[in-house]
């Protein structure tokens, strides 16, 4: 028989360790006196004491060379079924008996079975429909269907949809209601967005803000520089005489809902010329459309 033909799989460490002492075990068989080695039942003799007789002293001889003959061959078969790594672990060792002994130290799984003096508790989850929605939120909330089938196809899991509203995507996934459309002009100065833009960096002639009012029905758009906000009153005094002075009638400023427009200044001398005011809800620009475009455009414009 060939004796490489029983070599092993080099044992690595303890998750192949129970099929490696398996076979092991049947390639110390083969060697003579190897297993008996390694399970301890030859031992090495011990020396005789001093005066012993000539047969004694020939007989331990005879078992000592035994010995070392299925020790070392029970090394070699050893050392050479097993990873180097494995080896480092034994290396201190010397004979077939100590290193099989450190193996199982090293790689056996030693179980306890211990009893809790009190009951314990253990939650285990195993409705389909969890492992649905975990893997519905790992998945970044995506259809509960196409989860569905994707788990089926790729990880061989069926589960069954229970539920497919989610709170989370409800509220992540909610719109505005539409503003609904404005009713459209008839004439010049009906209706009149500003908006006041700034600051940027100060001008040569040191101007830092500008505003814009524009008409919606012409889409006329007049704009002024301003030195500092508060300079709006006069920009839109000086406005509202130009348009005066062509003959159109301002009926209603709708200002951005900012300091700016809601000056007592302001107020007052729409007041005086019989013009509406009016201010935009808080965080909604689509109110006050007309300007805010106005001036996504001049922004723009610079930069073409
Ligand atoms: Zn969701």
């Amino acid at each position: 028989m060939d004796v490489s033909r029983l070599q092993v799989k080099p044992l690595s460490g303890e998750s192949d360790w129970p099929l490696w002492r398996y076979k092991f075990k049947f390639v110390l068989n083969y060697h003579a006196d190897t297993l008996e080695v390694v399970e301890g039942k030859l031992q090495k003799p011990s020396q005789p004491h001093e005066g012993a007789n000539e047969a004694t002293l020939e007989k331990y001889k005879k078992d000592l060379m035994c010995y070392k003959k299925a020790n070392t061959c029970a090394m070699m078969v050893l050392t050479n079924s097993m990873t180097e790594e494995t080896m480092q672990k034994i290396i201190r060792f010397e004979n077939g008996r100590e290193v099989w002994l450190e193996l199982h130290k090293l790689f056996e799984v030693h179980m306890e079975v211990l009893i809790p003096n009190n009951p314990i508790e253990v939650n285990l989850v195993t409705s389909d429909d969890s492992l649905l929605q975990l893997y519905y939120e790992r998945w970044g909330h995506q259809d509960k269907r196409h989860m569905k089938s994707l788990l089926n196809h790729e990880l061989n899991i069926q589960v069954n949809i229970q539920d497919e509203l989610c709170e989370a995507c409800i509220y992540g996934k909610a719109h505005r209601l539409s503003f609904g459309s404005r009713n459209n002009c008839s004439s010049h100065g009906e209706l009149i967005f500003a908006d006041v833009c700034g600051p940027f960096d100060k001008s040569f002639r040191r101007f830092q803000y500008f505003v814009v009012f524009k008409d919606q029905f012409t889409k006329f758009r007049y704009v002024f520089f301003l030195k500092q906000k508060s300079d709006v009153a006069s920009a839109l005094q000086e406005f509202l005489a130009y348009a005066t002075n062509l003959d159109h009638i301002a009926k209603e400023v709708i200002g951005a809902n900012r300091e700016e427009f809601d000056k007592k200044e302001v107020r007052m001398f729409l007041k005086k010329k019989g013009v509406v005011e009016r201010f935009t809800a808080p965080y909604t620009p689509e109110q006050n459309g007309g300007s805010e475009r106005e001036i996504g455009l001049l922004l723009k414009w610079p930069e073409y």
